[in-house]
């Protein structure tokens, strides 16, 4: 394609260049030399007139001796670089401006009704001379009556002389109009066909499933935009095969590890390596890698349900408040055991809120779930309610290991988990705040996380506080 491209440019300057020249050849010779003739036979034609009425006339009239006229006549024509005739109706040349001479027999054929309706002739004129002569006639009138011609015949090489340097200057300019077209063609070369050919190799890379190439092109017209555009493009398309691999990647070790170890436990139950009275406990194991299974299972399937442009809410009005003491019950078992209290900070006996009050449990509940499972024992978490311009905010805070600050843009990708957190949390798929922040998008509320290594976490989402029930 590239090559096709810039040949065929070079085709159209070569075409250009052709029928320039083709053109002055033909189409610009042509009319100038019709120009410059008729100009000519004008010039002569006034020339001839004069001389018809007044030195042919005075020697018709006798008024002028032949000598006299004779001597005018070569005078003008040698002004003129002609050839000047008187004469007669019969064709015989009476007088002739060069020759003091002339043959006394008419021109043999001559006949004036040849000029037609035109005043001038081209040619060698009854073969009188031996190169092409321009010929132009005015009739002498005596008394109404054509006594005569006075003829002047101008050599065509004069006028082909001036015709030749006419071409030679046309055709000088074209020269100069080709080399100016040759320098917009580097130029385009330069700005137009080098970066295309520059984008067309990449393109190519890219449709072959390399992104790391990079179009080098820095300028601020259309195609230095075309340039950024795909450069951007090609280094999204990377990191997104990037995500794809590492998030094939997790999800075949999330599956892996527990399935490898429920195996283990199995064929170690079945061929007696674990003894009949030690097979609960590993039983046991069993089931917390299933359930773990299971969990990992569902939350991938709740995560695709998001994943799909417009999942359907529920939206419903409801105390924000209350749901979250609902919440906090359910995790009681699990704090007791970790010494961990909850601080519930709530702004008002009720808060109403509007929106899908099961999916935002889940939220709180994974929210919670994480609070409790990076806390230390024997610490407090903190749930605080705040309402302020038509929103409502919800805090969960806690004192917990916190999240290191290179981390805090990936919590919410899917399977990530934090090394810090993986000592603490085998339990853990990484899923959890994906789908906390799947439900908030959805809502159109936003989720905020601060924290600091060490000293602890909070979380921070919004939600649309719900009208006044009539
Ligand atoms: P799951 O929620 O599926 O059980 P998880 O809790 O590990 O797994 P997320 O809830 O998505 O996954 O959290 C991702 C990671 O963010 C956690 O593994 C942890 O490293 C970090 N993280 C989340 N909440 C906290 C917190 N309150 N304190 C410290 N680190 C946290
Ligand atoms: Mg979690």
């Amino acid at each position: 394609m590239k090559r096709t491209l810039y040949l065929k440019l070079l085709l159209g300057y070569v075409a250009f260049g052709i029928l320039g020249f083709l053109t002055i050849a033909t189409f610009t010779s042509h009319h100038t030399m019709n120009y410059i003739e008729t100009e000519a036979a004008e010039d002569l034609y006034r020339e001839s007139n004069l001389i018809a009425s007044n030195y042919a006339a005075n020697y018709y009239r006798q008024t002028m001796t032949l000598e006299d006229v004779q001597s005018q006549l070569t005078a003008v024509a040698t002004y003129l670089n002609a050839d000047i005739w008187v004469v007669d109706t019969k064709g015989t040349i009476l007088i002739d401006s060069e020759t003091t001479t002339p043959s006394e027999t008419p021109i043999k054929g001559f006949d004036i009704t040849s000029f037609g309706a035109k005043y001038y002739l081209t040619g060698n004129f009854y073969d009188t001379y031996s190169e092409d002569v321009l010929t132009v006639f005015s009739p002498i009138t005596i008394n109404y009556k054509v006594k005569g011609y006075v003829m002047i015949h101008k050599p065509m090489a004069s006028l082909t002389s001036f015709h030749n340097d006419f071409l030679n200057i046309s055709y000088m300019t074209l020269a100069l109009i080709f080399l100016c077209a040759f320098v917009v063609l580097g130029l385009f070369t330069y700005t137009v066909y080098i970066p295309i050919r520059k984008i067309t190799e990449a393109a190519k890379e890219y449709a072959a499933g390399d992104f790391t190439k990079q179009i080098n092109i820095h300028k601020n017209d259309e195609i230095g935009y075309l340039a950024a555009s795909l450069n951007f493009m090609a280094t999204e398309l990377s990191t997104l095969e990037e995500d794809q691999r590492k998030f094939i990647a997790n999800v075949s070790h999330d599956f892996r590890s527990p399935l490898t170890s429920i195996k283990g436990y199995i064929e170690a139950i079945m061929d007696g390596t674990i003894p009949y009275e030690m097979q609960d406990k590993y039983l046991n194991i069993i089931l917390f890698e299933t359930e773990r299974l299971n969990k990992l299972t569902q939350s991938m399937l709740e995560l695709n349900k998001y994943g799909k442009k417009g999942i359907m809410l529920d939206i419903s009005r409801f105390d924000i408040n209350n749901t979250i003491k609902m919440v906090v019950q359910s995790f009681e078992g699990t704090c007791k055991q970790k010494k961990i209290s909850f601080e519930l900070i709530l702004t008002g006996q009720t808060l109403f809120v509007s929106a899908d009050m099961s999916k935002i449990q889940q939220v709180l509940y994974n929210l919670i779930d994480n609070a409790i499972k990076f806390s230390h024992a024997d610490s407090t978490i903190t749930i605080e309610t705040t309402e302020k311009n038509e929103k409502v905010f919800v805090s969960v805070k806690d004192t917990g290991i916190g999240i290191p600050k290179d981390s805090l843009k990936k919590i919410w990708e899917r399977f990530y988990k934090t090394d810090l957190s993986r000592g603490k949390d085998k339990k853990g798929t990484g899923l959890g705040l994906a789908i906390v922040k799947e439900i908030i998008s959805s809502h159109n509320e936003n989720i905020n996380v601060i924290s600091t290594e060490g000293v602890g976490t909070e979380f921070i989402f919004t939600l649309p506080l719900a009208a006044e029930k009539k």
